[in-house]
């Protein structure tokens, strides 16, 4: 059915991860803005569910489980969103676990070339902007660069040394997109690749759809009209699902503005539906 004054955000983050808003603001943020269902994203792990289950019905926003995988191939992350999972099973919390343990080695050594490369900051102080080091990622080392006066925004912290191939660049946990599929359709979720737009691999898209990959984000602030109705036309052809959302971080930045971009109902109806009828394995 097409209800089209309704609409969903299917990629969020909350401070579980890297993003600024809490759970509650979150929701607070989906009613004003008129989203019907969310879900919540949060890198390498699923700590927002609980509280997020509990405000569905205060809020009125439906919600389904989610999570942000990030796999690697040829050298390129590649975002892999489960949607839809249950998320008690042994072998995938097993991995979240792990996914998370590999972020705090990595964030200490991120700030260890930091200060190889000139800039005064010491592991601790990454204590000020988040308390959980186990989701710690280079959104908030950029914080801590800003506010150290080492970059002069996000952007620049990115440019200057923790985007790929600058100075204090470190991996994460080295996944294949197949690992990520796996490890969500394990779970019995639905896996999507992430803002294709900014991957740029289109042509990788086929056989990942053989690796079980159900659908993509053509709805993605990173997506101008053109990539989304491209994106629209890869999934349509190759028979995959249709996803996206804000991507919002918080943080007030306009771009990923939570309500920026919106997902038209449906394509979360069919999601849903998927879930559901147990057609995922
Ligand atoms: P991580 O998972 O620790 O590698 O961090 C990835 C996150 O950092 C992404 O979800 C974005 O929030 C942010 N990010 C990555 N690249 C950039 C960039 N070039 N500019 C601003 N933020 C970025
Ligand atoms: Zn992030
Ligand atoms: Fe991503
Ligand atoms: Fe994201």
């Amino acid at each position: 059915m097409s209800h089209p004054e309704l609409w969903a955000d299917l990629h969020i983050h909350t401070t579980k991860s890297d993003g600024s808003n809490t759970v509650e603001e979150i929701f607070t943020y989906a009613r004003a803005e008129g989203l019907s269902a969310i879900a919540i994203t949060d890198h390498d792990t699923v700590a927002a569910v609980d509280e997020a289950r509990a405000m569905e019905k205060k809020y009125g926003v439906e919600f389904i489980i989610g999570v942000e995988l990030s796999a690697v191939y040829e050298g390129r992350e590649v975002h892999i969103i489960g949607l839809g999972f249950n998320p008690y099973g042994r072998n995938f919390q097993e991995k979240l676990a792990y996914f998370q343990k590999r972020r705090a080695e990595r964030a200490k050594k991120i700030m260890k070339k930091l200060k190889e490369n000139g800039v005064n900051v010491a592991y601790e102080d990454l204590y000020e902007i988040t308390e959980n080091m186990n989701n710690a990622g280079r959104l908030h080392i950029a914080k801590l660069l800003v506010k150290r006066n080492a970059a002069s925004c996000i952007k620049d912290a990115f440019n200057r040394y923790l985007a790929e191939g600058r100075p204090a660049y470190v991996e994460k946990a080295r996944i294949t997109v197949k690992d990520a599929i796996d490890i969500i359709k394990e779970v019995g979720g639905l896996a999507m690749l992430a803002h294709p737009g900014i991957l740029q691999r289109d042509d990788m898209i086929p056989q990942w759809k053989q690796e079980g990959l159900d659908g993509l984000e053509a709805f993605h602030p990173d997506h101008n009209y053109e990539e989304m109705g491209k994106y629209m036309g890869i999934a349509q052809k190759l028979g995959i699902m249709i996803s996206g959302g804000s991507d919002t971080h918080g943080n007030g930045k306009d771009h990923t503005k939570l309500g920026r971009v919106k997902l038209p109902y449906e394509y979360y109806e069919k999601i849903k539906n998927k879930t559901k009828s147990g057609a995922v394995k």
